[in-house]
């Protein structure tokens, strides 16, 4: 198939940097207590982006306090329809900034500028319209006669894949129910943070209400143990997950966690193929595959598995792999050398393990961390790329005969984020959908987001729910 080359058509737009950033706390930028900075670079070039506060332990206790103290003075008083405004205020910013916001997280994360302009920036815009909307109806969100009252102080753990949007996510609830909050963006990723950060103070919310203080997992860490918050609301790796669940054991902390997955992603003989092709490559090739809810296991019914894998094989040749900030780039840069590690070393034991790889052709750039889009065929359900999430643009290809097979397959997994599926038979995809043990399933289209609809897992993906109605039961007493 021929590939027509593109002229490169590159986002103009450089956001202003600061050469330094210190953490949010209590309204004021704040140098942390132990002196330390660390770089955030673009994982695109390697170039350095700007300087980052280390907190420590101290600077944690100071940005918890802050947020008591706002907490009890000023936030759980202020009357709901005012909450709204500060909210609606910080998603009206949003919006206005969004082009500048979308070159951050792209430059910082690795991600192409179409997602974070198309995707990223607005959906994290939209839950903060959404929860605005809300905060003066939370009466509607509990049973009949039930007073809604906030948790107190929030401190929320978000990973480096989606770092506005998850921000977003955990943000707006928490504020829309009264709560008052501490953010610890990831390592790679805290630039957009901390323009939220900028975001909020600009609109004047009340001093301590939103606090960022930016670290590595030491600084999750003393996060998680402070002994005067009173919900973590964490999103990342299950093993992360499951130490934070340990720790709080037998405390009356509350805790929802938003882990990974292993997405069954199910086409059937009868799908629309065209479509269902598109669905699979957005599935597991949107933002590099570094998707919790990626449809990782690709589920095909056996007649039509060749003829699969040779469209996805064509179609793999017309992904454009480069530069994050052109706005044709379908592939940018992996999120950290370290990433790009663990990647390399799960799809090297995929071809140990006796699968075969098929990846897309071209030179990889020079400078950066970069992977190509990848599946295997062959694979056993046993093999590692079958069981494990890879968190990268890598497919695993399996096949089932009847839709029992289908079924069974699909739930053997010890997570249960999301699934997918695809067929022409309204009846067979409503079918199939009640039995896959998963948190959210899309039939005949993948990766569909909304602020009203709730998102979350069960089982080794975590459990509470972001988003929608059920996202707001988490961030109130009850
Ligand atoms: P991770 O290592 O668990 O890190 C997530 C966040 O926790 C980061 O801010 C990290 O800080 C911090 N952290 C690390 N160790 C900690 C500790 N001991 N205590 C408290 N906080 C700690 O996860 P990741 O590898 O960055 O992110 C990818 C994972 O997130 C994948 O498994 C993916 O499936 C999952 N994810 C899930 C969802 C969902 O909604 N279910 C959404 C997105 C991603 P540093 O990064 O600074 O070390
Ligand atoms: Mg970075």
């Amino acid at each position: 198939m021929a590939v027509f080359e593109y002229a490169p058509a590159p986002e103009s737009l450089r956001p202003a940097i600061r050469e330094r950033y210190g953490l949010f706390i209590d309204g004021k930028w704040a140098s942390p207590a132990g002196e330390g900075h660390f770089d955030t670079i673009n994982p695109a070039n390697e170039a350095r982006l700007a300087e980052i506060a280390y907190a420590t332990p101290t600077d944690v206790d100071r940005a918890v306090r802050a947020a008591r103290k706002a907490y009890e003075k000023y936030w759980r008083r202020l009357k709901p329809a005012d909450r709204a405004k500060y909210i609606y205020r910080i998603a009206r910013a949003i919006t206005e900034r969004g082009r500048e916001l979308a070159v951050l997280e792209t430059i910082d994360g690795g991600k192409p500028i179409k997602e974070s302009r198309d995707f990223d920036i607005p959906m994290a815009a939209a839950h903060f319209f959404y929860y605005a909307g809300w905060a003066d109806k939370l009466e509607y969100v509990l049973r009949a006669g039930r007073e809604p009252s906030p948790l107190g102080v929030c401190a929320q753990i978000v990973p480096w894949n989606f770092p506005l949007l998850m921000a977003a996510w955990k943000i707006a609830p928490a504020l829309a129910c009264g709560n008052t909050v501490v953010l610890k963006p990831a390592e790679t990723t805290p630039l957009t943070a901390l323009a939220l950060a900028q975001i909020i103070e600009e609109c004047e919310l009340p001093p301590g209400v939103v606090n960022v203080v930016t670290g590595d997992g030491a600084t999750g860490s003393a996060l998680v143990e402070h002994e005067d918050v009173d919900k973590i609301a964490f999103t990342g790796s299950t093993e992360v997950g499951k130490s934070i669940a340990r720790r709080l054991a037998g405390t009356d902390k509350r805790l929802t966690l938003e882990l990974g997955g292993k997405a069954a992603h199910i086409v059937f003989a009868d799908a629309p193929m065209d479509q269902a092709i598109e669905g699979v490559v957005n599935g597991i090739y949107f933002n590099q595959g570094h998707v919790c809810c990626a449809g990782s296991r690709l589920l095909v019914e056996e007649r039509v598995h060749d003829e699969i894998v040779v469209r996805l094989t064509e179609r793999l040749q017309t992904l454009r792999l480069g530069d994050p900030l052109d706005k044709n780039t379908d592939i940018g840069a992996i999120n950290s050398r370290a990433q790009l590690e663990k990647i390399q070393e799960l799809v090297k034991s995929g071809v140990e393990q006796g699968a075969t790889l098929v990846q897309q052709r071209g030179d990889l750039p020079a400078r950066g961390f970069f992977f190509p889009a990848s599946f295997f065929t062959n694979v056993h359900p046993s093999h590692r790329i079958a069981r494990e999430e890879i968190f990268g643009p890598v497919l695993s290809i399996l096949t089932f005969r009847t839709p029992d097979e289908a079924v069974d397959k699909a739930n053997n997994t010890p997570y249960g984020l999301s699934a997918g599926i695809w067929t022409d038979k309204g009846s067979k995809n409503m079918w199939i959908a009640q039995q896959l043990r998963a948190g959210v399933v899309w039939c005949n289209t993948f990766n569909q987001f909304d602020p009203g609809s709730p998102f979350g897992g069960y089982r080794e993906s975590g459990f509470g729910r972001e988003g929608g109605v059920h996202g707001l039961y988490e961030y109130l007493a009850h």
